[in-house]
């Protein structure tokens, strides 16, 4: 029985008397016991979540399917995500119930051009993947101990993503994005890199291996007496993208020289388009470019990404689910107004993104610019019935055809 006043665990009702420690709250106790009964119920709790979490996880197929819905083209990435994504689940479970067995980590690493959806993909594939996701931007990362943020707090945002549940972030899929930028620097082909690009290497290095980190649970930098999380990284798949401009060149000289060793015949590296390069891309091209090996040996999925050209670029504004020209229509829909572009409209829109030379990336700005004159008129005069752009709207030498409901009535 206790005495009074003295403290009690709420949960086996053990007074301080009969137990180690007794940890108090407002106006609860809890006893050391209870505390580490209550973490191997927490523990097996989350390994349930973990294995319910990758049930019926979607193959290859679905993958595309889903991805094709908003990314045009980039059909060799799509397949190889869509493999390794599966894979990732394939091996996520294995892993689980047969230690024996380990299946190794396919990361990817997307090359190619900038605006060309390499963060797109990964953007979609977080959208309906039954693992969380995080992007993280590889410019801002830095060794430990510099200005900056700790490579590790690339899982702190995956560990949010989980609703900090590391099990479950244990499972997860990480983008990092600008990979090149923290290539080393001597041999570097741009003069915008990251000093500290070898250390950040290195220190990613890690997580792609898998290793057991510990993460500040709110992230910034990690400071004595913090509570840290450790998480596993043995299961985090990791997809990394750059643009690794000048690549092309490299490749064209060792395809170049190797093809004076076979004499006559095979390719004009001249003729070849980039993607056409990309397509040839081997480790020892992305060793020149001043990734380090033991990085290069952890991407083993090199997916290169299509140059976009005029053609898709159209699709790109028309047809993906949530294309401009759907999202401009729903935006003036909303108001009760219909939007029309012409054909000829669409065309010079595009070309004059092509023109920037930043993929698909200039399509929004020169939509922005065509639109918003529309957009800031509309709201305020309730007459507009309709709005027709032409080719001459976006080349600047005429107005919008503006239909209204006054007009229409008047000649019916
Ligand atoms: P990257 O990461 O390759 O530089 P992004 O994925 O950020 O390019 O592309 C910028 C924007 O351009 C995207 O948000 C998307 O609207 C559009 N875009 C780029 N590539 C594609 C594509 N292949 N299909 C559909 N939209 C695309």
């Amino acid at each position: 029985m206790p005495i009074q006043n003295e403290q009690v665990c709420a949960f086996c009702g053990r007074t301080s008397r009969e137990v180690e420690v007794m940890i108090s709250g407002p106006k609860v106790n809890i006893c050391d016991r209870c505390v580490q009964a209550s973490r191997v119920i927490i523990k097996r709790n989350l390994q349930q979540r973990k294995q319910a979490l990758i049930k019926d996880f979607p193959i290859p197929e679905q993958i595309k399917a889903q991805l094709d819905q908003y990314v045009i083209g980039q059909e060799l990435a799509k397949r190889k995500i869509a493999v390794a994504v599966y894979n990732h689940y394939k091996r996520v479970n294995t892993n689980l119930i047969e230690e024996s067995v380990e299946i190794d980590k396919s990361n990817i690493l997307l090359i190619g051009p900038t605006g060309t959806g390499k963060t797109l993909l990964a953007e979609t594939l977080a959208r309906f993947l039954k693992v969380p996701f995080a992007i993280a931007d590889a410019t801002t990362l830095t060794e430990a101990g510099y200005v900056g943020e700790d490579v590790e707090n690339v899982l702190v945002r995956l560990l949010q993503a989980a609703d900090y549940d590391v099990a479950s972030a244990e499972t997860g899929i990480v983008y990092i994005d600008e990979i090149d930028k923290i290539a080393r620097k001597e041999t570097n082909v741009s003069i915008t890199r990251d000093v500290s690009g070898e250390g950040v290497q290195q220190s990613l290095l890690k997580l792609l291996e898998g290793t057991n980190a510990s993460v500040p649970p709110e992230g910034g930098r990690k400071h004595p007496e913090q509570r840290l999380i450790n998480i596993n990284t043995r299961n985090i798949l990791f997809i990394c993208g750059g643009a690794f401009e000048g690549i092309r060149d490299i490749i064209a000289r060792r395809i170049g020289r190797n093809k004076i060793g076979f004499g006559a015949g095979g390719f004009n590296v001249n003729k070849m388009t980039a993607y056409e390069l990309l397509f040839r891309s081997e480790p020892e091209d992305l060793l020149k470019y001043g990734l380090i090996p033991e990085l290069i040996g952890r991407l083993p999925v090199l997916c290169p990404m299509e140059e976009l050209d005029e053609g898709a670029l159209m699709k790109i504004m028309t047809e993906p689910r949530n294309a401009l020209v759907k999202q401009y229509t729903k935006l003036l829909q909303m108001e009760s107004v219909q939007l029309e572009f012409e054909r000829d409209a669409l065309k010079a829109v595009v070309s004059s993104a092509k023109e920037k030379g930043t993929g698909a990336r200039a399509l929004r700005s020169e939509m922005e610019k065509l639109m918003n004159d529309i957009m800031f008129m509309v709201p305020s005069d309730k007459t507009i019935e309709k709005v027709i752009i032409s080719k001459g709207v976006v080349t600047g030498t005429r107005k919008p055809k503006i239909m209204r409901r006054e007009a229409r009535k008047k000649t019916a």
